[in-house]
């Protein structure tokens, strides 16, 4: 009996300890737990990172296409392709911006892809690079193109036939109501694109020479996009060999690259006001 007593003491004063223990943990709080019931899910963060503006860049010609050859035998294709990376870097490094590049010169895409690559990265400015050249060995000067009005006919079937979908769902409209709706965006994106180029041919001005009437219209395929502002810069003459020479250096790149980043910069600065 004594023996049996004794044991239930010992049972008693174990619990008494545990118990114990237990209010101990409880007076400090909890030091791990066994969770019975799920977390929440987590929202998402609902700091939202201001989206940087995407510039597309078009080094023109590339792969097959040599465009046009220089009066030392340059090929086109090498200084726009050298150009439009020192402009993407430079931009990049800047961190204002996203960019881009149509290619990286392994091989020729068509332009139908260039206006493609620059619909589906929702660009909000799309800069072709090229280099020009005439039978007359003495022109020189770098000049800006957009897009000419006669174009803009050409613009609204290239919507049609790729089944571009603008700003509404042109699919589900009539005809002339996608008229409309092209008509709209192509006045934007047009009043959009003259007031880059001034600013380009304004930035240009002070680095580089400029062809007279340096601020031309034409219906280059690349332009054609009726809701992406775009320019095609042409850097200089390769037909004139001083031009020529000037261009394959990467310090007189330099200088137009810096240009072309000061009018993106006042360009975008401009957007946001
Ligand atoms: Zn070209």
């Amino acid at each position: 009996m004594l023996r049996l007593l004794g044991i239930i003491v010992i049972v008693c004063s174990v619990l008494a300890m545990f118990s114990l223990a237990d209010a101990q943990q409880r007076a400090d709080g909890p030091r791990y737990f066994k969770n019975t019931t799920p977390y929440p899910a987590l929202k998402p963060s609902v700091k939202k990172v201001p989206a940087k503006p995407v510039i597309v860049i078009d080094p023109g010609h590339g792969g097959k296409d040599p465009g046009a050859i220089g009066s030392k035998g340059t090929h086109e294709k090498v200084i726009t392709l050298s150009a439009a990376k020192e402009l993407r870097d430079m931009l990049v490094k800047s961190g204002k911006y996203q960019v881009i590049m149509t290619h990286t010169g392994k091989k020729y895409i068509d332009h139908e892809t260039r206006l493609r690559i620059a619909r589906e990265g929702g660009a909000d400015l799309f800069i072709s690079i090229h280099a020009d050249s005439t039978s007359n060995k003495s022109a020189r000067g770098a000049s800006v193109y957009t897009l000419a009005d006669r174009a803009k006919g050409r613009s609204k079937r290239i919507v049609n036939s790729q089944n571009w979908i603008m700003d509404v769902d042109l699919t589900e409209q009539t005809d002339p109501v996608g008229d409309i709706l092209v008509d709209l965006a192509q006045r934007k994106t047009e009043s959009q694109s003259e007031a880059f180029a001034d600013k380009l041919i304004e930035n240009l001005s002070s680095e580089t020479r400029m062809i007279g009437n340096s601020h031309r219209r034409a219906g280059y395929f690349v332009l054609l996009a009726p809701d992406v502002p775009a320019v095609l810069l042409e850097l200089g003459f390769i037909s004139n060999a001083q031009d020529e020479k000037l261009l394959k250096t990467a310090a007189h790149r330099k200088k137009i690259n810096r240009a072309v980043k000061r009018s993106i910069d006042e360009y975008f600065a401009d957007l946001s006001r």
